[in-house]
């Protein structure tokens, strides 16, 4: 094992030997590339392997994944696959291919190619470096190294930002993820290539994805004025500004989302990235919000999450506000809204009662289960049908306010709803 792979990280180890394994047997050539190897080299942990094969990179996967009896999704129209080992674990595998852009802004046409074509069709100069893995050699024909250590990205060609405009925005993310800046000439090719309009024309589902991955990153704040600041935010709608009140609302959102993720770790993990899209949606009005949904193409959970925070009404940040309110109206009113929706609400109304309500939502009403059941219910004699829901809503509703505490008195309260009725 050599320099860079000995800097693997343990966990990897084993698997990364079965690779080398198999690309001896195979007599293929394999490289780790990308993300992958930036990070190995700046000691940031990464576990999302990238392989570059010099051959067919399916038939590689495919002989890993037996071996290992692990699934393999081939891509067969852009020969890749992806082995998946564990939830946070994978593998992708490519052959090595050149690409080039017959229209700006479009698709490239790809082909097989050398090692030296495929690095040199990546994004960034510090993207574009390869391990050997039969010696665990460094390749870095465009001078990778000495930018990540100069703390620079750089383009590998004056075109790259016309061929692939969403380049613009993974120089942005990169820039303000490792405090790197980016460097004059490539500078002045993004500047122009934003002065042409070219991130308005790529398809924006591509613009979507990278604008997803900014969102995803851990200071998203200082990434956002980056992107507002370099190319302003009109690619996504002219109505939205960043100034001194934006910033403060997506710092708190950033406070918000700390603090669910301390107080609720049980719960199902937050979309990180949609309550800040939630957050910066905020000054724009519900038209606005649906053609950019339909423009962008979110998905209809994604869209719903966004309207509801819309159509919040004052009034009931009122009602919400105020110490008298019942906790089943508290449940009423927010248990349609996503957890995402809540934080937001939370960051944007800073009355002290309003949000301890949504907390105690978060934290208590929302996991609070009554003791009857549709069984029990037939026992008393009432037939399936609607009145079951009304009946349970009731019942939660009274366990909600304290009224009902155990089983018998949730059955004592449905032997009175039923006596009412009749
Ligand atoms: P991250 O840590 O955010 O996952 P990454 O560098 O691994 O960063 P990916 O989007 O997974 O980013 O891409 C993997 C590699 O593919 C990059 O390192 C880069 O070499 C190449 N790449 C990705 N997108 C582009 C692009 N738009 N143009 C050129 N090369 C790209």
């Amino acid at each position: 094992m050599k320099e860079y792979l000995e800097k693997i990280p343990e966990e990897l180890r084993g698997l990364i030997n079965k690779v080398r394994s198999i690309a001896a047997q195979e007599n293929l050539r394999g490289y780790l590339v990308g993300g992958f190897v930036r990070d190995l080299i700046l000691g940031v942990k990464n576990l999302d392997l990238d392989i570059v094969v010099e051959g067919d990179g399916i038939k590689f996967a495919e002989s890993l994944g037996q071996q290992l009896k692990a699934k393999v999704i081939a891509h067969k129209q852009f020969g890749t696959a992806t082995l998946s080992l564990r939830p946070s674990l994978k593998i992708d595998f490519s052959g090595a291919r050149s690409e080039y852009y017959p229209k700006p802004a479009h698709l490239p046409v790809v082909r097989p190619g050398s090692l030296r074509e495929d690095l040199f069709r990546r994004d960034f100069t510090i993207n574009a470096m390869a391990i050997d893995l039969s010696d665990g050699k460094l390749i870095d024909y465009f001078g990778g190294a000495s930018d990540l250590r100069n703390k620079i990205i750089r383009v590998l060609h004056d075109l790259s930002f016309i061929d692939d405009p969403t380049r613009i925005l993974r120089a942005v993310r990169f820039e303000q993820r490792y405090s790197l800046s980016i460097e004059r000439q490539t500078l002045s090719l993004l500047k122009s290539a934003l002065r042409n309009k070219m991130l308005e024309q790529v398809h924006p589902h591509r613009t979507r994805d990278e604008l997803i991955l900014i969102l995803k990153e851990e200071n998203v704040v200082k990434e956002i004025e980056r992107l507002h600041k370099l190319s302003g935010l009109d690619f996504i709608s002219a109505k939205l500004k960043i100034n001194t009140r934006t910033r403060v609302f997506l710092k708190t959102i950033k406070k918000e989302i700390d603090w669910f993720n301390q107080r609720n770790p049980g719960r199902r993990p937050l979309d990180t990235w949609l309550v800040y899209l939630i957050g910066l949606f905020d000054p724009l009005g519900i038209r606005e919000i649906k053609s950019i949904c339909a423009k962008f193409g979110l998905r209809k959970g994604e869209e719903k999450r966004l309207l509801s925070y819309k159509q919040f009404k004052l009034s009931w940040v009122k009602e919400l506000s105020a110490v008298t309110i019942k906790p089943s109206r508290i449940f009423a009113l927010l248990e349609p809204l996503s957890y995402e929706t809540i934080l937001v609400l939370r960051s944007k109304h800073n009355n002290k009662r309003f949000k301890r309500n949504l907390a105690d939502f978060l934290e208590i009403y929302n996991g609070l289960r009554i003791y009857v059941g549709g069984e029990d219910l037939h026992c008393l004699g009432i037939l399936p049908g609607p009145g079951y829901k009304e009946i349970f809503t009731q019942v939660l509703n009274a366990k909600l306010n304290g009224k009902v505490k155990n089983k018998e008195e949730e059955l004592e309260l449905i032997r009175k709803l039923i006596k009412n009725r009749s």
